[in-house]
């Protein structure tokens, strides 16, 4: 099968039927995805937030692709070629305008490229990239560009490395001098004293860009966390929990907590702990208090 001119055919059907959501857009949702988010906003009385247009038209657990879905197509044509393996790799939303709640959506799909084959980390490949458009009647009210790697797996590393490293930058180097010394530091703005976690460079609340830091107590709760069954991790043995942990200092910080996962719960409280990999490397972990 020649996979530019299957494209080419996939993408000469222009854009799939509309599909509607299972709901209008509804406040419950959006109460349920603010809460994840951890956003108290109060500005989604009268309407959704746009990041959430995605949400209005999926398919739920037992969804099944329509026929016409050009990246359904796209994928069978290239799982035939031997592309059996998939990742996403990028999306970039439009919003056109914000959604009320009750609107009805709709979403329809076209195919705009499949570039490849090329050589990526993961194995050959061919990128595909399709434009997702939700409607209100006729009217577009968002649009989302969404590429995927479709590729076939590059045979397994011999050797896997004894530990993964994190990567340590001008963000992030002052947290890791802290786990060497036994601290657990935590970024503070040098301008309005705001903490945050992960690092980076700039306050989001102020836009400073001097970032310091304080030490933590080291006590929290476990806010939510996954217990990790598979792959396996080179040094760890499975299965293990990942914990996202609440600090008493309010910001939530996340790794790996050395409970075993029948014991864990949403509110356990734990203390953080360290533990020393080699000379460059000290892992901050968690341990029940
Ligand atoms: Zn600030």
């Amino acid at each position: 099968m020649d996979i530019e001119a299957a494209a080419r055919a996939v993408k000469d059907r222009g854009e799939s039927t509309r599909r509607p959501g299972r709901d209008p857009v509804n406040l419950p949702m959006v109460r349920n995805w603010l809460e994840a988010l951890g956003d108290d906003s109060p500005a989604y009385t009268e309407v959704a937030p746009p990041a959430m247009a995605q949400v209005w038209t999926m398919g739920g657990l037992h969804h099944r692709r329509a026929d016409d879905d050009p990246l359904g197509a796209m994928l069978a044509v290239l799982d035939d070629a031997g592309y059996t393996s998939i990742v996403a790799t990028d999306c970039e939303q439009t919003y056109h305008r914000y959604l009320r709640y009750g609107e009805e959506v709709a979403i329809a799909s076209r195919l705009e490229t499949v570039v490849g084959p090329k050589r990526t980390a993961l194995g050959d490949g061919w990128f595909v990239t399709t434009r997702n458009t939700w409607y209100v009647g006729d009217e577009p009210v968002a649009e989302m560009m969404f590429r995927v790697l479709k590729f076939a797996p590059a045979p397994a590393e011999p050797k896997p490395a004894p530990v993964i490293r994190p990567m340590v930058n001008r963000d992030t180097e002052y947290f890791w001098e802290g786990t060497a010394r036994g601290e657990l530091r935590v970024q503070q703005c040098g301008g309005c004293g705001e903490l945050r976690h992960p690092p980076g460079p700039m306050c989001p609340s102020c836009t400073e860009t001097k970032p310091g830091y304080v030490v933590a107590s080291g006590l929290g709760e476990v806010y939510s966390y996954v217990v990790h069954h598979h792959p396996p991790v080179p040094g760890h043995t499975l299965p293990f929990v990942v914990a996202l942990v609440e600090l008493e200092e309010g910001v939530r910080f996340m790794a790996e907590l050395a409970v075993p996962p029948e014991e864990v719960h949403i509110g356990l409280p734990v203390r953080i702990g360290f533990r020393r990999v080699d000379d460059e490397l000290t892992m901050p972990v968690w341990r029940r208090r």
